[in-house]
């Protein structure tokens, strides 16, 4: 009797409305059928256009789909056209958001050619002032995208969440039979807000299809619960990203570990990872760690991945991690100009593994692999190219040697 088994891999992505970002030729599609968008955001000072455009240019090189600036002053405001103007002397032509709080409405309104300049405005609805201010202000943002045909971002904030709503709710709340304890009613809160802001953008004549919708929080259980929540109540495409998700390894497995049960049941349009960067640190990380996230997870292919064995006891030397990461960094050195030129190659998979145990294994299962002779083997290294034993490198050029094997099996 034949047994059934579960279905491996995520659930259908949840059915979205689609908005579109757009640059010139450069369309970028979020939600809907598109892929789940990777997106980043820079940390310069953005009244430093040079500064600026160079990391968005490296950012855009690197994946990022998509990528936010500050707009916090009329200095930046005013650099935003000069920046956009670098990025297209220099042919990246990635749509630029532009992020805005508290005075957003004065920015958009006063520097026309900012608003023309950016292709997309992230909209914070808790920080734009109370009452009929903020009903003003947002009413004022809104007319701007909408004269400019630019799609929105209403990001709503887990530390900038509309006071007044939230005091409603709690009170709200307490008429209750039973109150729900107060973190629900904040999550409660935040989708509340993003989609009556989305109801009302919409109200204000901004197309359903130009709304993209974000509830960050910097707790792992409580985006989970409110994306899920959200997504059930809504077809906005959604914005994934844990705020203030922290430094070092501590960001990103938090950010991997909200992200990957979201994304898991088919929840996520786009996706951001906040990093804390280190000092010196590269701010490409954020998009290397998002690419890794959606292929690891077989939703997307950026670069050729590297399989490689933790190492034990087995192994004497590094011989094996350094070339594993050396084979790595060549690879996506290489992708940029790769992507054009051979198309597919982002699928492959190179195994560099430290022994006879596992490695002869893993390596056929790569599209090409090579297994280092651990410690008491024989000083020899069986290289497998599409699953078959081609040739064994012996000797102390071995790392440079199977480097020319993958390049050569790239090229053709
Ligand atoms: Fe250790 Fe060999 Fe396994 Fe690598 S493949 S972890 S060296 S036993």
């Amino acid at each position: 009797m034949t047994q059934c088994l579960p279905a491996v891999g995520p659930a259908a992505r949840r059915p979205t409305r689609q908005a579109k970002v757009v640059w010139g030729d450069t369309v970028v599609r979020v939600g809907g059928d598109a892929p789940v968008v990777v997106q980043s955001m820079t940390n310069t000072d953005t009244a430093d256009a040079i500064a600026t455009a160079i990391q968005v240019k490296e950012l855009a090189l690197a994946g990022s789909e998509i990528v936010r600036i500050t707009v916090n002053t009329p200095e930046a405001a005013q650099a935003i056209v000069a920046i956009r103007e670098q990025l297209d002397r220099m042919g990246v032509s990635v749509p630029l958001c532009g992020d805005f709080h508290f005075n957003g409405h004065k920015l958009l309104t006063q520097f026309p050619e900012c608003a023309q300049a950016l292709s997309k405005y992230r909209i914070n609805p808790g920080n734009m002032g109370g009452g009929k201010r903020r009903d003003d202000n947002f009413a004022q943002m809104i007319e701007v995208a909408c004269r400019h045909n630019k799609p929105v971002r209403i990001g709503v904030n887990w530390g900038s969440l509309d006071q007044e709503l939230l005091a409603r709710m709690m009170d709200e709340n307490q008429q209750r039979a039973v109150p729900l304890d107060a973190q629900a009613v904040m999550r409660d809160a935040l989708v509340v807000s993003a989609i009556s802001n989305a109801e009302r953008a919409q109200q204000l004549g901004l197309p359903g299809d130009a709304i993209v919708l974000s509830c960050k929080v910097s707790h792992v259980q409580d985006l989970i619960a409110v994306y899920r929540d959200l997504s059930a109540r809504c077809d906005y495409p959604l914005h994934l990203g844990l705020t203030e998700a922290g430094m070092g390894t501590k960001g990103v497995v938090a950010s991997t570990a909200a992200l990957a049960v979201l994304l898991q049941e088919g929840i996520g349009d786009t996706i951001r990872i906040s990093l804390t960067p280190e000092p010196g640190g590269d701010r490409c990380r954020e998009v290397v760690v998002a690419q890794e996230i959606l292929q690891t997870m077989g939703l997307r292919a950026f670069t050729p991945m590297v399989i490689a064995c933790p190492g034990c006891g087995r192994t004497t030397s590094t011989v094996f991690q350094e070339l594993a990461d050396d084979i790595q960094r060549y690879l996506r050195e290489q992708m940029p100009v790769w992507r054009t030129q051979y198309p597919g190659v982002e699928s492959m998979n190179v195994a560099v593994m430290g022994c006879v145990v596992n490695g002869p294994g893993e390596s056929r299962h790569a599209d090409i692999g090579i297994s280092l002779p651990g410690t008491g083997e024989v000083p020899a290294a069986p290289v497998y190219v599409d699953g078959v034993r081609t040739v064994t490198l012996k000797g102390d050029r071995i790392a440079e040697e199977f480097q020319v094997i993958v390049q050569n099996y790239i090229e053709k």
